[in-house]
């Protein structure tokens, strides 16, 4: 049994920001990771994060538009608390020795992002995520966090009933040798990060499948905002890797097969930096009545000259040119709308507290602190990771030391129940099985073509179909690799399992909400419905009818006439 006050799964910038929280508070720290720390998700992001940090610039301003950006079911108390505490974030990051870009007289540079009515947005050329979470990697492994690297969560560990249960730690698997460890702890943090690689085509890495998020509603904590999936409008057409909302806050065009500018028909006022829900739209309808290539539009740069894209956008050049072979200095660049950012998560208050399991806690993209609500505005995730790392990792702290000497109770049976299922799915027969990569392959396309950024109740019904089927088959799944060391066959298997969860969770919210709201939209119901859906449906896992159930949460909302909801223009 491995013991500490804190257990902090996911090692992304939420779990290294809440982790350097709990190790200079002086408690035992741990961070387990199913990859390396260095490795994870927030490396690739590329734009920057938001903070009001020229005086010019106002955090009630940036409040206003995440209200509006989240098309008013973002939770009023969160969204308030992380824009009026972005500023100190990001000066604690530059404190760290995160090497931000500079204007020339050395204060932190900003650029303009989506949806936003201030440049806010303040970077590290378009390598700013990598530049963040190195920076808590090394605050990491100065402050003497306990790092249980290329550690797979399996389950989290629950002990006590009723109104006394609460989380006690997880069992984990060490990949390198395919042992398995119990792990006992006071708090328990979620931060594994979001579950883009429930749709084939997204910007995602290959590690985010929502382990986190399904272990926790299997542990009796609700995920909300399931339904509300980012959809960004520029993934490069053939692999969906990004290419950052950051270089049309430099100033570039979308344009279509016609090689005319196209926004001015769908956000007059904002145009390419309309938020991505709208744009992702657009893109779409474009494509649709025929003023694509190949199912993409374009994105022209050429404008902006050789030398500003040497200097601030240096990578998406880099791979526009690998994997699209396309210079962007001479030609545009051909995008489409793919799969990008869970808005859901483990419904928590706005302490990133579980609603409903004492001891649970959740940060990051894992999290529905629900600043995003119906859409998230770009450079708002990096600015949520950072900002609710922090607060998340101080109320931690706060209740641990409360839990003084008590440690919860973790029963050997846990770690036998897990051992037993890798033990059963390792004996699955190949003969009348099915192969993880098909299971995952159906339900991946069925989800990027039925569930995607216009739904409707038949393809949304074709969509369920898909997930009951990957539901029924993944009892019968089989592993080629049956061995103990790096057995990635397994992972992915396990990995598939959480993503068939959080699939029949999207879906069966998608179908429930009868409106269009931010990123959900229903095309036979092309209205926002005030009356009836402000609110967040909350998905639960019913451990003995084995399905998703779905229930309500209402919207917390702050005393401020200015967030009264309006119809959305940009
Ligand atoms: C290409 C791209 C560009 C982006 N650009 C921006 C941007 O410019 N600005 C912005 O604000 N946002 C951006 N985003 C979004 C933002 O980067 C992410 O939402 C954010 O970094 C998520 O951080 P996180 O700490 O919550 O999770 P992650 O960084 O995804 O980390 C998850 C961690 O959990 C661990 N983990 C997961 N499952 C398990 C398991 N079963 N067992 C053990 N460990 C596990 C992983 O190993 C990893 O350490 C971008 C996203 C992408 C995909």
């Amino acid at each position: 049994m491995k013991e500490h006050d804190i257990l902090i799964i996911g090692a992304g910038l939420a779990g290294l920001r809440a982790a350097f929280e709990g190790v200079t508070a002086g408690l035992s720290t741990a961070v387990i990771s199913k990859i390396h720390p260095l490795r994870s998700h927030s490396c690739a992001a590329q734009g920057g994060v938001n903070a009001a940090i020229n005086p010019k610039d106002d955090w009630h301003d940036h409040a206003f538009d995440t209200v509006k950006g989240a098309d008013y079911i973002g939770d009023q108390d969160s969204i308030d608390m992380m824009c009026e505490e972005a500023p100190q974030a990001v000066l604690d990051l530059d404190a760290m020795g995160c090497p931000f870009s500079r204007e020339e007289d050395g204060t932190i540079a900003q650029r303009a992002f989506g949806g936003q009515n201030f440049p806010r947005t303040a970077y590290a050329a378009d390598r700013t995520g990598h530049a963040m979470l190195h920076t808590l990697w090394e605050q990491a492994i100065k402050n003497g966090v306990f790092v249980y690297d290329e550690y797979y969560l399996l389950d989290i560990t629950t002990s006590g009933t009723g109104k006394s249960k609460r989380a006690s730690g997880c069992i984990a698997m060490d990949i390198k040798t395919g042992k398995l460890h119990q792990f006992n702890a006071k708090a328990v943090v979620i931060a594994t990060g979001g579950f883009g690689r429930l749709f084939a085509s997204n910007t995602n890495a290959m590690t985010c499948t929502g382990d986190g998020v399904a272990a926790a509603m299997r542990a009796g904590a609700p995920g909300a905002d399931l339904e509300m999936v980012q959809f960004h409008p520029t993934g490069l057409r053939s692999t969906g890797i990004l290419i950052s909302e950051g270089v049309r806050g430099e100033g570039a065009y979308l344009i279509g097969k016609d090689g005319k500018r196209f926004m001015s028909k769908y956000a007059p006022n904002k145009l390419e930096l309309a938020s991505r829900d709208v744009v992702s739209r657009a893109e779409m309808t474009e494509i649709m009545n025929g003023n694509g290539v190949d199912g993409a539009v374009f994105l022209d740069v050429r404008h902006l000259g050789r030398d500003l894209i040497l200097e601030r956008l240096p990578q998406i050049r880099q791979l526009s040119i690998d994997f699209e072979g396309v210079d962007p200095i001479d030609e545009p660049i051909p995008v489409r709308p793919t799969c990008h950012y869970t808005m859901g998560g483990i419904r928590t208050d706005k302490y990133g507290q579980s609603i409903s399991l004492k001891g649970l806690f959740a940060a990051g993209e894992a999290a529905c602190v629900s600043v995003h609500g119906g859409n998230r505005l770009g450079a708002n995730s990096l600015l949520e990771t950072i900002v609710f790392g922090k607060i998340t990792g101080k109320e931690v702290v706060r209740f641990t030391k409360e839990e003084g000497k008590e440690r919860p109770h973790s029963s050997t049976k846990d770690l036998s129940a897990q051992q037993k299922r890798i033990a059963t799915l390792k004996a699955q027969p190949k003969q009348g099985g099915k192969r993880q990569a098909d299971i995952r392959e159906s339900l991946t396309d069925a989800m990027n073509e039925d569930c995607s950024v216009f739904r409707d109740e038949p393809r949304l019904t074709k969509a369920m179909k898909a997930v009951l089927k990957a539901k029924k088959d993944i009892k019968k799944m089989y592993i080629d690799d049956k061995e103990d060391a790096f057995n990635t066959d397994l992972v992915t298997a396990l990995e598939l399992e959480n993503l068939v969860l959080l699939g029949e969770a999207t879906v069966k919210s998608a179908l429930e909400r009868k409106e269009s709201r931010g990123a959900h939209t229903r095309e036979e119901f092309p209205d926002r419905d005030d009356e009836n859906w402000m609110v967040h449906i909350t998905a639960h896992w019913d451990k003995d009818k084995e399905e998703v159930t779905l229930g309500r949460d209402p919207v917390r909302t702050v005393d401020n006439p200015k967030y009264a909801p309006q119809e959305r223009k940009y």
